[in-house]
């Protein structure tokens, strides 16, 4: 299956987008984790991505659109993909049309107002690449799955939040008309757009996103 999760920044789409994977059986991918690891590795994307990581703000389309392609052409990928962060804007939905389009697109939905404690009191973990709240840890510096050290990301103070909201708001949102299918120009016909809520318990939101692709 190939599939999209879209949402706001901390709507959970990295934490579900783990299960739903290995349940589907197909790659995660998300853009964002591909930065970061181009940036510690500092090639070249990496080099150039930096600057809008750090500012909150979206990397050059052109950059994002080329990293994605180049994925997809993985082997890992003949059976379908789950895109976690990608597309964040017409432009990049329109190339992924092109270059494989999506059969569902599932929007996590959660409101503004919730999103900026889940962000802030984000960890993650450098080894495994977990990510945990603050306030369901025993120990904020330690992975409860694999032991490796846990870090809060550089986006997730709230000066950049802000940014990374607007970058939604601004950017990103215009997909869910994209993926209804009633903005021209249509490259594929239909409404691919399933609406989940991602303001409750994650289990149960991970049981609504495999209702909403039955
Ligand atoms: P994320 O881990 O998905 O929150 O992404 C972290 C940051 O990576 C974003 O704030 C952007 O700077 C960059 N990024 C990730 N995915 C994209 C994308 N599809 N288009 C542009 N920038 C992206």
């Amino acid at each position: 299956m190939k599939l999209i999760f879209l949402g706001p920044p901390g709507a959970g789409k990295g934490t579900q987008a783990v299960g739903v994977s290995a349940h589907l059986g197909v790659p995660h991918i998300s853009t964002g984790d591909m930065f970061r690891s181009a940036i510690r590795n500092e090639t070249p994307t990496g080099l150039e991505a930096k600057r809008y990581l750090d500012a909150g703000e979206l990397v050059p389309d052109s950059v994002t659109i080329a990293m994605v392609r180049e994925r997809l052409a993985m082997d890992d990928c003949k059976n379908g993909y789950l895109l976690d962060g990608f597309p964040r804007t017409v432009d990049q939905a329109m190339a992924l049309d092109q270059i494989d389009p999506p059969e569902a697109v599932v929007d996590i939905n959660v409101p503004d107002e919730r999103l900026l404690s889940r962000l802030t009191g984000r960890r993650v973990c450098g080894k495994c690449q977990g990510t945990f709240h603050i306030s369901k840890l025993e120990d904020e510096h330690t992975c409860p799955i694999c032991g490796g050290e846990l870090y809060q990301r550089n986006d997730d103070q709230p000066e950049t939040i802000a940014t990374r909201l607007k970058a939604y708001h601004d950017s990103t949102e215009p997909l869910i008309d994209y993926y209804k299918g009633v903005t021209e120009p249509r490259l594929i016909e239909g409404n691919r757009l399933k609406t989940v809520n991602g303001d409750t318990k994650p289990e149960d939101v991970f049981k609504n996103i495999l209702a909403s692709l039955e």
